[in-house]
């Protein structure tokens, strides 16, 4: 090893590397397949290509990309107050929500510090707390979900921050906005819960969350979203955190000054406005999930009931499985890595990539 990286300290060391989901070009190259026959169901990204509108307000603005873009975001702030009604003040961009979790772990804590997250939950909770050294407390889950009563009890006086996906990724699992509600009532003010809403967009109207506005009743909550999945712009990188005026104050002290490119905002911008678009993802997303469930009840397998763009489906020899699914050109996310070895996430896709997973599963099944 380079003496140079001696002084790495050991929490640094023993971080395991985030495993994405297998880009189409790698497949290709590694089986040669061609890519247009590769289906992608890894990244509970959106099928729908991106919206329209965004498209376009990318093209206009493409001749604008020899500026920086505003460090501040004025604008997509602007369109975020219009489209809920939230002041400007109390939101923060980050370059995907991804960067929002890193900012608040690198904000919040230290060596010694505890943060809580369940069994199952997304993998870049324990990634961020352990990169400051701080101390990852996982909850077992309950019926593959979190066990928020556990949670309040896992807590203890280093406790610094509490991460919550709802609904969750890689299990899909989804808590109420009441349940939500009576744990934050629960979890004392000194401490930082992030609600991370990635798919808080799939979620039907009776179902969606009222959050955005509990940040004034609740000063220690960070609400995080992001334009990555029903909105489609997973490639531009772009996602935003709602939280008291006063933690999105010290948060953008440590924020890199343009973390959303320039074309991120603009894109994001016309997301938001594509209300068409939203509801076609919404709609595309019911419909090929009850496409999905029918056929895996039809190969007898389970799933785990699922309020995102993907579900988790009990396959025995995962590896084994994923193996036989990457000969055939399909890439789903192995979990092995999530505490779930019999298991693969399946993102749900257009009608025709759904059929070509379930006709290859079936045959990578026997
Ligand atoms: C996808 C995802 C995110 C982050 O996505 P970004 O692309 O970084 O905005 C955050 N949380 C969960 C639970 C996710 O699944």
């Amino acid at each position: 090893m380079l003496g140079c990286c001696d002084s790495i300290p050991s929490f640094i060391r023993t971080i395991a590397p985030y495993l994405p989901g297998k880009p189409v070009s790698e497949l290709a190259r590694e089986m040669g397949l061609n890519p247009q026959h590769i289906v992608k169901l890894a990244s509970n990204e959106n099928p729908s290509g991106p919206s329209p509108k965004a498209l376009e307000a990318i093209q206009a603005a493409l001749p604008e990309i020899t500026r920086y873009p505003d460090g501040n975001a004025f604008d997509l702030k602007a369109a975020l107050h219009k489209r809920f009604s939230i002041p400007t003040e109390s939101i923060l961009l980050g370059n995907g929500s991804n960067e929002i979790l890193e900012m608040i772990a690198q904000v919040f804590l230290r060596p010694g510090d505890e943060a809580i997250y369940s069994q199952h939950a997304f993998a870049v909770y324990p990634l961020a707390v352990q990169a400051r050294g701080a101390t990852g407390i996982e909850v077992p889950a309950k019926n593959y979900g979190h066990d928020l009563e556990g949670m309040l009890t896992a807590i203890t006086q280093h406790t610094k921050v509490i991460f919550v996906a709802n609904p969750n990724n890689p299990t899909g699992t989804w808590h109420t906005h009441e349940a939500i509600e009576a744990f934050l009532h629960s979890v004392p003010s000194r401490i930082i819960v992030v609600l991370d809403e990635a798919y808080e967009e799939y979620l039907n109207d009776t179902q969606r969350s009222p959050s955005l506005h509990w940040y004034e009743r609740f000063p220690n909550l960070i609400i995080t979203r992001t334009f990555s999945k029903a909105y489609g712009l997973a490639g531009l990188r772009v996602g935003y955190g709602v939280m008291h005026p006063e933690i999105a104050g010290w948060i953008n002290r440590i924020r890199i000054p343009f973390n959303v490119s320039l074309l991120a905002q603009i894109a994001a911008i016309a997301a938001l406005d594509d209300e068409v678009y939203l509801t076609h993802s919404r709609k595309l997303n019911q419909e090929g999930y009850a496409q999905l469930t029918q056929g895996i009840i039809g190969l007898s397998r389970t799933l785990i009931p699922s309020f995102g763009n993907f579900f988790c489906v009990e396959v025995g020899d995962a590896k084994a499985v994923n193996q036989g699914l990457l000969h055939q050109g399909i890439i789903v996310r192995p979990v092995a890595n999530y505490g779930l070895p019999n298991h693969l996430r399946v993102s749900v896709g257009t009608h025709d990539e759904n059929q070509r997973f379930l006709d290859a599963l079936k045959v990578a099944l026997q």
